[in-house]
């Protein structure tokens, strides 16, 4: 078996966190080991978990039209490969979903990421990914109006859920600056790869 096939198996399988988990384990993700774009994201929330699908709900609705690509395109692992900085659902506490669990990260993450080929750009969603993606030092308002510094490698982004309509309301430039760029470095990425056409 490939060390990719072990991987996938291996996380599929993976207890680190049984017991520390509200649920057993289910780790939520697509491994697109030859996707040219990642999307790393915080963790899968309680309906994500119940669904088994990364963002297959109103905050991968808005997440795919910031792309500007169809959800055959988005759940198509050669064209994107979806990893939360945990895979599984942390739990929820009073302010919302809990931290995604550090093990997961420090278990898992190098070890996925080597084995990617041909990487061209990294979505980096949410002040946990882009803490370890990005070494961000600011919160999350100056790392995403700092874009520029990360692109065209990488870029930071807000959550896309409907909590946020408030942040995209308060910062228009995101939408107006932002994802233009984004949209059409995207359509130039996937552009002749299966799934677009
Ligand atoms: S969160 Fe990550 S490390 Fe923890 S059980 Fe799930 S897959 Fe394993």
């Amino acid at each position: 078996m490939t060390t990719k096939a072990n991987l996938a198996r291996d996380i599929a399988n993976c207890q680190l966190c049984a017991g520390l988990l509200p649920d057993p384990p289910k780790p939520i993700l697509q491994l697109g080991f030859n996707a040219p774009i990642l999307i790393a994201g915080q963790a899968p929330g309680r309906l994500t978990r119940v669904r088994g699908l990364a963002f297959d709900d109103a905050s991968g609705d808005r997440l795919r039209a910031w792309l500007g690509v169809t959800r055959e395109q988005f759940y198509n692992p050669s064209l994107f490969s979806i990893l939360p900085m945990g895979f599984c659902y942390p739990g929820t506490g009073t302010n919302g979903d809990l931290a995604p669990r550090a093990e997961c990260a420090a278990h898992w993450r190098r070890k996925v990421l080597i084995q990617h080929e041909g990487l061209a750009l990294q979505l980096v969603i949410g002040h946990y990914a882009q803490q370890w993606h990005l070494n961000s030092q600011t919160n999350l308002t100056e790392t995403v109006r700092n874009w520029r510094a990360f692109w065209p490698a990488a870029l930071p982004l807000p959550h896309p859920s409907p909590r946020n309509n408030r942040w995209l309301k308060a910062n228009p430039w995101f939408a107006e600056q932002v994802l233009p760029e984004l949209q059409a470095q995207v359509t130039r990425l996937l552009a002749g790869r299966a799934g677009l056409y």
